[in-house]
C-alpha cells in the first residue's frame, strides 16, 4: 500500500471502511482460522500482506531466504498440530519455498505456502511478465494439493480449503496461489466478510473398525517377541497418554524413531533403543505406530529384520499400508483413537510381552550402554564429536524444556545416539529425506512457537545452508543457541585434491570462525576446543536467554564419509581409489 497522496478526509475514510480488498480478506480469513504466525520473505506482490497481517496482530517472522521460512512453517505445523503458514513472492521466491513445502509433505507436516504470483493473462500467454511462472503447475508434483484463487470473492474459500487439506488425514504441504491482481481487487466489505468461513473440526478423528482392532489384538496376543515402533507420526498426533498406556499396559518393548525420542523418556525401562538391531532382527510381531517402513527402517527387509515378522500398522493413510511389507493387521485411523480402541477391546492380561524377550533385550541394552559409557568417558584432544555432544547431552538433561534441532551427517548420527530426550516433540531433525538445510528454520520456529530455549546442533556443512538466518535470530532476539560441530568439511575436514589445485569437494574452511558470524549481528559467539568449554558456553548462553553460537573445534579427521549411510553411495570402480589424471 503506498502512502496516501492527499490528506485523508472523513469522506475517504468512510469509503474505505465500506470496502475491502484481497489483502484484507487473506488476513481476515487466516485470523478467523486461528493462524497467529506467518513465516516469510517479502517482496512484490506480498509486502503489504505481511504489513497488514502484522498490523492486525498476526506475528510475522521475516527471513533471509524462503527455504528457511518454509522450514520454519513446517516445523511450526509439526509442533502445534496447526498448519504452519509460509509467505513467498512470485517465481524464484516461490520456488525457494517449494523445497520446504515438498519436505513438509514428505515428513507429513501440515503447512500452507501462500505465494503471490504474476499477472495470469501475461503468464498464460508467456508474454514475459515480471517473475513469470505457472506456479500452480510447478507446485503440483511436490505437494499434497495445490489451489489457485482467481477471484477476490474466493479468498475465504481458498484459505479454508488449503488449511483443511494440510491438516486433515495425513498432514502435508499445500500450495495456495494468489495472483497479484486478486490481492489488489476491491470489493464491498459486508459482502466480502460473508465469503469468509471458520473451519469446523478441521482434522476429524478417524476411528478404526472394531474387527480390524480385534485382528491386531489377536496377533499381538500370540506374539513371543512383540515390538512397538514409535515414529514421528505418533509424536505429531499428540496422543501422549494413549501411547504411554499402550506401551506400559502391554509391557511390550519399544524403539523410537529419532523424532519420537522423548515421547516416552529415553531412559524408560521398556525402551529397546539401545538394543535396536537385536530388536528388529528378532521381533516376531511389530506394531508400527506412526512410522513408515521406508529406507530409515531398511524397508522391513532381512537381514535387518526377522524375515518372518508380522506387521501391525497404525496409520491415518490407508495407502501407506503394504508399501514395503505385507501388513497382517492394518489399523487405519488416528493414533489416539486406534490406541483407545485397542485398550477398550483388549481383555485383561490378553497382551503381555514374554519376560524372556524383555530380559534378552534388557541384557543387550545393558551391554551397549556400558560400551557407550566407556567411549563417552574418553576425552581426547583435539575434541571429537562424542566429547562435544556429551557436553550438550548433559546440559540438556539439566534443561529438559529446551528443544533440540539436529542436522548434519556425523553430527546427526552421533547426536541421535548420544543425546537422549525426555520430553515429547522436543527433537526436530533432518527427517524422512535426511535433508540438510532445516537447521535455522526449525530452530526459529521452535523458539517462536514455544518461547523456550533451542539448542541447534549443526554440522558445519549443514549449518551453511541456513546460516544467514543468524541475523533473523538476532533481529527477533530469539533464545536459539547454535552449536556447530566444526571439523572443517562435509563429513570430515582432511580430504585432499590429488591435483593440489583447488580444495577437495568435501573440504570447507578449517579455520572458519562461525562464532564471529553471530557477533556481526549482536549475538554472543563462543569458541570451544574442549568439552568443558562447550559446557561452560552452553550454560552461560542458556542463562543469558539471548542468541548465541558455539563454534566447536572438532578434529578434522573425525567423522566418516556419509555418516551411518555410506552404503547408499553407488559403488563404481573408482570409489575409495581415486587417482589423479595423467599429465
Ligand atoms: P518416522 O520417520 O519417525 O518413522 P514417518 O514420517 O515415516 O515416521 O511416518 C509417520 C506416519 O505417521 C505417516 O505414515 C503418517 O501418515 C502417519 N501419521 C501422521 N499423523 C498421524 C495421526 N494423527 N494418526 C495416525 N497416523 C499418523
Amino acid at each position: 500500500m503506498t502512502a496516501p497522496s492527499a490528506p485523508e478526509t472523513a469522506a475517504t475514510a468512510d469509503a474505505r471502511d465500506e470496502l475491502t480488498d484481497g489483502y484484507h480478506l487473506v488476513v481476515d480469513a487466516l485470523k478467523l482460522n486461528d493462524i497467529d504466525t506467518i513465516y516469510g520473505v517479502v517482496g512484490i506482490p506480498i509486502t503489504d500482506l505481511a504489513r497488514l497481517a502484522q498490523a492486525r496482530g498476526i506475528r510475522y517472522i521475516g527471513f533471509r531466504h524462503e527455504s528457511n521460512a518454509g522450514h520454519a512453517a513446517a516445523a511450526a505445523g509439526y509442533l502445534t498440530k496447526k498448519p504452519g503458514v509460509a509467505l513467498t513472492v512470485s517465481a524464484p521466491g516461490f520456488l525457494n519455498g517449494l523445497v520446504a513445502l515438498a519436505n513438509a509433505t514428505t515428513n507429513c507436516f501440515p503447512m500452507v505456502q501462500i505465494s503471490g504470483s504474476s499477472e495470469r493473462h501475461l503468464v498464460d500467454l508467456k508474454q514475459g511478465d515480471y517473475e513469470e511462472m505457472d506456479q500452480l503447475a510447478a507446485a503440483q508434483p511436490f505437494v499434497k494439493a495445490a489451489y489457485r484463487v482467481s477471484r477476490v470473492e474466493d479468498i475465504g474459500r481458498g484459505i479454508a480449503r488449503a488449511l483443511r487439506t494440510a491438516i486433515s488425514g495425513r498432514p502435508g504441504g499445500v500450495y495456495l496461489d494468489i495472483p497479484a491482481a486478486v490481492l489488489g481487487s476491491i470489493m464491498d466489505k459486508e459482502t466480502g466478510d460473508k465469503t469468509l468461513s471458520r473451519l469446523v473440526d478441521p482434522a476429524p478423528r478417524q476411528l478404526p473398525a472394531p474387527e480390524a482392532v480385534d485382528r491386531a489384538i489377536e496377533l499381538l496376543a500370540g506374539a513371543q517377541r512383540p515390538l512397538i515402533l514409535l515414529g514421528k507420526g505418533a509424536a505429531y498426533a499428540q496422543a501422549d497418554d494413549q501411547v504411554r498406556d499402550f506401551v506400559e499396559s502391554t509391557g511390550i518393548p519399544y524403539v523410537p524413531m529419532s523424532m519420537a525420542k522423548g515421547l516416552l523418556p529415553d531412559n524408560h525401562v521398556q525402551s529397546a533403543a539401545t538394543a535396536r538391531s537385536l530388536a528388529l532382527k528378532k521381533a516376531d510381531v511389530v506394531v508400527l505406530v506412526g512410522a513408515r517402513l521406508n529406507w530409515l527402517l531398511n524397508h522391513g527387509e532381512a537381514p535387518s529384520w526377522n524375515p518372518d515378522a508380522k506387521f501391525i500398522q497404525i496409520d491415518i493413510e490407508a495407502k501407506e499400508l503394504d508399501s514395503n511389507q505385507p501388513i497382517a493387521a492394518p489399523l487405519v485411523g488416528d493414533i489416539g483413537s486406534v490406541l483407545e480402541a485397542i485398550a477398550e477391546r483388549t481383555k485383561p492380561g490378553q497382551i503381555a510381552a514374554p519376560a524372556a524377550w524383555r530380559e534378552e533385550l534388557a541384557a543387550r541394552s545393558a551391554t551397549n550402554v556400558a560400551k557407550m559409557a566407556e567411549r563417552l568417558k574418553a576425552d581426547p584432544s583435539p575434541m571429537q564429536f562424542m566429547g562435544a555432544l556429551k557436553a550438550v547431552r548433559d546440559v540438556l538433561h539439566a534443561n529438559p524444556e529446551a528443544y533440540l534441532v539436529n542436522e548434519g551427517a556425523n553430527a546427526l548420527d552421533i547426536a541421535r545416539n548420544v543425546i537422549d530426550m525426555h520430553v515429547p516433540r522436543h527433537r526436530l531433525d533432518s527427517g524422512t529425506w535426511g535433508v540438510m538445510g532445516i537447521g535455522m528454520g526449525y530452530a526459529i520456529a521452535a523458539a517462536v512457537e514455544s518461547g523456550k530455549p533451542v539448542i541447534a546442533v549443526e554440522g558445519d556443512s549443514a549449518f551453511g545452508f541456513s546460516g544467514m538466518e543468524l541475523e533473523t535470530i538476532c533481529r527477533y532476539n530469539l533464545p536459539v543457541i547454535t552449536v556447530i560441530m566444526n571439523n572443517g568439511g562435509v563429513y570430515r575436514g582432511d580430504d585432499v585434491n590429488p591435483l593440489e589445485t583447488d580444495p577437495s569437494p568435501t573440504t570447507l574452511m578449517l579455520a572458519a570462525r562461525h562464532d564471529k558470524m553471530i557477533e556481526a549481528f549482536g549475538g554472543k559467539g563462543y569458541r570451544a576446543t574442549t568439552p568443558a568449554e562447550v559446557t561452560a558456553a552452553l550454560n552461560e548462553a542458556l542463562a543469558s536467554g539471548g542468541p548465541a553460537l558455539i563454534d566447536c573445534e572438532i578434529d578434522p579427521s573425525a567423522g566418516t564419509e556419509s555418516g551411518h549411510i555410506a552404503h547408499l553411495n553407488p559403488k563404481g570402480i573408482t570409489v575409495g581409489n581415486i587417482t589423479p589424471a595423467k599429465k
